[in-house]
């Protein structure tokens, strides 16, 4: 049956595409050949023909056209409004990195080129290294790994080299509770043990606690600053005095930078490795698995223990060097995913170095603007000021049984995606807030407006919210059920 009408407005419903067309329409008419034509079955093997599918639609390029539009439109984006996912940096990027990371000099360089013919893509990687040393504060980088994740693991595997080098790889290694889950996973990775710090009050590492647990068994502190509750560990100098002195490394989590550039660096904090996410802070879109970068940027003393190949500069050369006794060998095949580094050097160049420290004097004032805006309807775990991100909680809504997640539903209503919700796990009922610098305040003024009616609304008409989101394609789901038994076949729009 077709069911082409509008659910909602504009919103159309949207059938599975196997429903649809009829026998003999096409999606494409071509006036006939001027040159001869020869059967496929004659030249090809039977194994190389394609089978006709039975029930395969037929349908005409409007209609191909429509369906997939429509269900595009189903989705969120960035492009379409405020997306204020915490420890995620939503932020709207430039479209003309986007253009730059297009250009044919990048996208036709063969991934086998020579050296001697990639000069343009390999100066860039050069360069771009130079510059988050810069923003970093450290000595050297390699653009390789392709997630924070795999930063992590490519920072943990040096670390560990340089131990094994001294005579001792060690076996621990310490995360504060906030950390974000794939600190964890990647220390186990890496073969160590996590062993978790408890945060303190003030959602800091504790010191005491510290004193304590460091000792010659403890391979790194792997720290995240400003931490994943958005508060800068101020502590720093200390923290990292006390992990060295007893013979550990200190790795920082830096995928989320946008609180911290042309600020503070980590190397100024006494932080041996750090990896960034080039996807979160430096312009490459990202949520739905498209390709990331988490370059790893470390200590003088950490240089030769970086995956191969890296690229030096000889005279006016670039060239990837491969001779590197201590490294820890490669991390990913050619450069690592390029089209991401010509994002990241594009940004940092149309930004400028002005540019950049207004970035992110904006992302914290946003933040802290919100946090300003919501403090007397919501409550608010941990009651320092904030950098780039905010965490509160549903606990004064919870008295009106409202929860977290009502409060993301009734905010789909209202258009705008949720925040990140029960994370990170030490808060109860989290919802953390991230603005970032790209949003106007008109923007964030309507989501704290909303915020704040979703806050009175719990108290005056709880029920109300119960039953969002009402104004989407489809209402609540049991989240859990489609969870565990997915069906991706479409019953969806019946
Ligand atoms: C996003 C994020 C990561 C993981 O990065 P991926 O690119 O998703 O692997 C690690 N740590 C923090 C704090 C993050 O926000």
């Amino acid at each position: 049956m077709m069911s082409s009408q509008a659910q909602k407005g504009l919103v159309f419903k949207e059938e599975e595409i196997f429903g649809r067309g009829s026998q003999g329409r096409t999606g494409y008419s071509l006036p006939a050949f001027g040159c001869p034509t020869m059967d496929p079955r004659k030249l090809l093997s039977d194994d190389s023909l394609r089978i006709e599918l039975e029930g395969f639609p037929r349908l005409s390029e409007p209609e191909v056209i429509r369906h997939y539009t429509r269900i595009s439109q189903w989705n969120f984006s960035v492009d379409t409004n405020f997306y204020p996912l915490g420890s995620c940096t939503m932020k709207y990027n430039p479209k003309v990195n986007e253009a730059i990371a297009r250009f044919t000099g990048f996208t036709n360089l063969h991934p086998l080129a020579s050296d001697d013919h990639a000069q343009g893509t390999l100066g860039l990687i050069y360069d771009l290294g130079l510059w988050l040393c810069e923003i970093t504060g450290l000595a050297a980088a390699t653009l390789q790994p392709a997630a924070g994740a795999h930063g992590e693991l490519t920072g943990l595997m040096m670390i560990r080299a340089a131990l094994q080098m001294r005579g001792n790889a060690r076996s621990t290694v310490l995360l504060p509770d906030s950390s974000h889950g794939t600190n964890p996973a990647s220390v186990i990775f890496c073969g160590y043990k996590p062993k978790t710090l408890t945060s303190n009050e003030n959602g800091m590492i504790n010191l005491n606690e510290l004193e304590e647990v460091m000792d010659d068994s403890v391979a790194a502190l792997m720290i995240t600053n400003p931490n994943t509750l958005g508060i800068f560990e101020s502590k720093m100098l200390q923290i990292a005095k006390l992990v060295h002195d007893r013979g550990g490394f200190v790795y920082c989590d830096g995928a989320n930078l946008s609180a911290l550039i042309g600020k503070t660096k980590f190397g100024d904090m006494g932080i041996d490795v750090a990896h960034l996410n080039l996807h979160k802070t430096f312009s490459t879109p990202h949520g739905g698995g498209g390709p990331g970068a988490g370059p790893v940027v470390v200590t003088e003393d950490l240089e030769p223990f970086l995956p191969v190949p890296v690229v030096i500069k000889e005279n006016t050369s670039y060239i990837r060097d491969f001779a590197r006794p201590k490294s820890i060998g490669r991390v990913h095949s050619f450069n690592g995913n390029v089209g991401v580094l010509i994002r990241a050097a594009s940004y940092i160049l149309t930004m400028g170095a002005e540019g950049l420290v207004e970035a992110t004097e904006a992302a914290v004032i946003n933040a802290n603007y919100i946090r300003a805006r919501l403090i007397d309807h919501y409550f608010m775990p941990y009651k320092g000021e904030t950098l780039h991100e905010l965490v509160i909680s549903d606990k004064w809504q919870n008295e009106y049984s409202v929860t977290t997640f009502d409060i993301a539903k009734a905010l789909i209503d209202r258009g705008f995606h949720p925040p990140t919700i029960y994370f990170p796990l030490i808060a109860k009922g989290a919802l953390m807030i991230e603005p970032t610098e790209t949003e106007s305040k008109e923007t964030i003024d309507e989501f704290c407006d909303a915020m704040i009616e979703i806050a009175e609304l719990a108290k005056s008409n709880p029920e109300k919210l119960l039953k969002s989101p009402l104004n989407t394609v489809r209402s609540r789901l049991d989240e859990a059920a489609a969870a565990r038994n997915p069906n991706l076949r479409c019953d969806f729009c019946g």
